[in-house]
């Protein structure tokens, strides 16, 4: 391909599709590289918009990460929606979090506590108040914490309506996989696909999600600790909606959710497991995904099976994502958004088209993983 742009993404997941297509609308000649786009984490996920319900004490640069980006769902999802006229089921009705034993609700209390020292929006609820909000809670459900900030989205609208807007802004989907990097004078300057082809840019952009780290022809010093994380999730169809809003708990010791759809569908998530690139459906993930649900939600097992998945989730040894130039001129990276990446999006989107936020910026630099301090970047 005798072509050379400004940035060429190398992954069209929601990561990838995200910053090319902000950068296309800042003017810049932009590709995207994808043998399957659309077809990684970003179609398996569930699409909770929830840094203040999945909030956890060791993760408050997470926390911070996640709320930067929900603060700009909103302009983020119209704009999206105006530049590709799809709809993207963006809700911001809340997260609810409910408990069962005494130490889930203390555990409950302590969330709750934390969250408000935090100076965020959470309400603490009994059993009573929760089944007012959602009727088809357990009855054992003792007390809950209602996040009402959190909103989710349909991540498989949010990604066709990407790819509908990149075309429309001008941006080019290749629809072949990256089988190296192009490098002159040690500065990355394109990349060459497993058609033989090669593609010049100016910038490089690793977005290819749980593949970032096994990406061939990357430099040593470049290459981001990225691993697969396997995640379990089923789709089922119910005739009336069951739920209003997200609803959450820790059930057997793991968590589990379930995401309403706008046409009524229910999302029943997720598992967590290291097991390579393995992306087999087991009996044994589902039964626990159904097994933990119907003790939130008890008519789950009444509704109709509508579609099993596994993902594979881009895994950092800090769960933080890996955004910004790297230690190699020309080679940037959008990756390792682990379990986050749906919200992350927007916050990716600006932070690589050139907003500058240096906490947010600091906080996920790919050049914490890496030796020595960059010498020139592009
Ligand atoms: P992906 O969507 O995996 O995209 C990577 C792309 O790179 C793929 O299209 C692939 O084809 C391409 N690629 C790979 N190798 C190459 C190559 N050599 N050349 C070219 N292209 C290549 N996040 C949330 O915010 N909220 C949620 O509720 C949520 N729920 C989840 C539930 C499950 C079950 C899972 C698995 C994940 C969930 N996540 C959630 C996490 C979220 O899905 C990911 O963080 C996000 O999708 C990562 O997006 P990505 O674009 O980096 O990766």
């Amino acid at each position: 391909m005798a072509d050379h742009f400004h940035l060429l993404v190398v992954g069209g997941g929601v990561i990838g599709l995200s910053v090319a297509w902000r950068a296309a609308g800042r003017g810049l000649k932009v590709a995207v590289a994808d043998p399957a786009p659309a077809s990684g984490a970003s179609h398996a996920a569930a699409g909770m918009l929830a840094p203040v319900s999945e909030v956890t004490y060791t993760e408050e640069p997470l926390l911070r990460l996640g709320l930067a980006s929900l603060e700009r769902w909103p302009a983020f999802a119209a704009e999206l929606a105006d530049a590709s006229g799809h709809d993207l089921d963006h809700r911001a009705d809340g997260t609810l979090d409910v408990a069962f034993g005494s130490d889930d609700l203390a555990a409950l209390d302590d969330l709750a506590a934390f969250v408000a020292k935090l100076g965020l929006s959470a309400e603490r609820l009994t059993g009573r108040e929760c089944r007012r909000l959602e009727p088809m809670l357990a009855p054992a459900v003792r007390g809950g914490m209602l996040a009402g900030g959190d909103a989710w989205v349909d991540p498989r609208k949010v990604t066709s309506a990407l790819l509908t807007a990149l075309e429309r802004a001008g941006g080019t989907l290749v629809r072949a996989r990256v089988a190296g990097l192009l490098t002159a004078a040690g500065a990355v300057t394109g990349v060459r696909l497993a058609t033989g082809e090669s593609v010049g840019a100016e910038r490089v952009v690793l977005a290819a999600g749980a593949w970032s780290g096994s990406l061939p022809g990357m430099p040593p010093e470049a290459l981001p600790p990225v691993r697969p994380v396997k995640g379990q999730i089923m789709r089922l169809r119910s005739p009336a909606p069951i739920l209003r809003r997200c609803v959450r708990g820790v059930v057997h010791g793991s968590n589990v959710y379930l995401v309403p759809r706008g046409d009524g569908e229910v999302v029943l998530g997720a598992t967590q497991e290291e097991m390579g690139f393995d992306t087999r459906v087991t009996a044994g993930g589902l039964w626990e995904l159904l097994r933990d649900a119907r003790e939130l939600v008890p008519g789950v097992t009444e509704l109709e099976v509508a579609e099993v998945v596994a993902g594979l989730r881009p895994g950092t040894p800090d769960n933080l994502p890996l955004v910004g130039p790297t230690i190699v001129p020309g080679l940037h990276m959008a990756t390792g958004h682990h379990r986050g990446g749906v919200l992350l999006a927007p916050l990716t989107a600006d932070l690589c088209s050139g907003e500058s936020d240096p906490e947010l910026s600091s906080i996920c630099s790919p050049l914490r993983f890496q030796e020595h301090p960059p010498q020139e970047l592009s």
